[in-house]
């Protein structure tokens, strides 16, 4: 690494000594520190101390906005690696913001088969439709396309922390398949039937964050195997940044990330 050089940052920094760590979980650590959270604020300035190991260096092919995009796809790539998907495998995720949109990339990468997205927010819907998926806005939709044919995914993956997903996401996976869940639900109880799971006996896989997949989210990036500079998303300087935040809380249009670019 050298003075000048473009790079992307894994906003989550291990302690590399605790047993997670020792075991190469490092999302897992117990001692984990994300910058810019309320205990670590400050990460939304012209320069910030990282630590080096968090570091990965941008060839010239790949651009400051892609390099950005490293960590949803980072979450994205961790989850299909959890899931266990092998090529020529349906696939369906709940909802396409920026990590249901990343799962989806990675996918197509691995060489998903059919590609189903269920997104209730309109302007959300367009990008994934691009990529080849078939996108409903709602489970219950893809459930009735499934039910048709006996045709469920054997992987779904859950990306949107509604309300309800959790649940909704159950009844569309095949039996013995497995529901990834990557999104956080809101709220953090969650009621589900568990007659549904148990009568398919699916695997639930539960996703934190990401772990090593900053280096090989780079290197696919400038390869162009993955798609990030196409990704619908929207710049702001760095006095934009209350504007950046509100319009990613207000879920602006077809804007899946705010980019501040200090
Ligand atoms: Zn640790």
């Amino acid at each position: 690494m050298q003075v000048g050089d473009r790079v992307a940052c894994e906003p989550s920094w291990h302690c590399g000594a605790c047993d997670m760590c020792l075991r190469g979980l490092e999302n897992l650590c117990r001692n984990v520190i994300f910058p810019s959270f309320p205990d670590n604020p400050g990460a939304m300035a012209e320069y910030i101390a990282v630590p080096a190991f968090s570091l990965c260096r941008l060839p010239d092919s790949v651009s400051f906005t892609a390099g950005a995009l490293a960590e949803p796809l980072g979450v994205g790539l961790h989850a299909v690696r959890l899931s266990g998907l092998e090529p020529g495998q349906d696939v369906a995720i709940l909802g396409a913001g920026a990590i249901g949109v990343s799962i989806l990339d990675v996918c197509l990468h691995f060489g998903a088969a059919r590609t189903y997205v269920a997104e209730p927010m309109i302007d959300r819907q367009a990008y994934p439709r691009r990529l080849g998926a078939t996108v409903k806005s709602s489970a219950a939709e893809l459930e009735a396309i499934f039910e048709a044919d006996a045709s469920h995914p054997p992987i779904v993956f859950e990306a949107s922390g509604g309300a309800t997903a959790f649940s909704e996401c159950l009844p569309l996976v095949r039996p013995a398949g497995c529901a990834a869940i990557v999104g956080i639900p809101e709220p953090d109880e969650q009621c589900y039937s568990a007659r549904v799971p148990r009568r398919k006996e699916l695997t639930v896989q539960f996703c934190r964050r990401s772990r090593n997949t900053l280096e090989e989210c780079v290197r696919l990036l400038a390869e162009g195997e993955l798609h990030a500079e196409q990704y619908p998303v929207r710049e702001f300087s760095l006095d934009e940044a209350p504007q950046a935040m509100q319009a990613a809380m207000n879920y602006d249009g077809d804007m899946i990330r705010a980019i501040v670019r200090p």
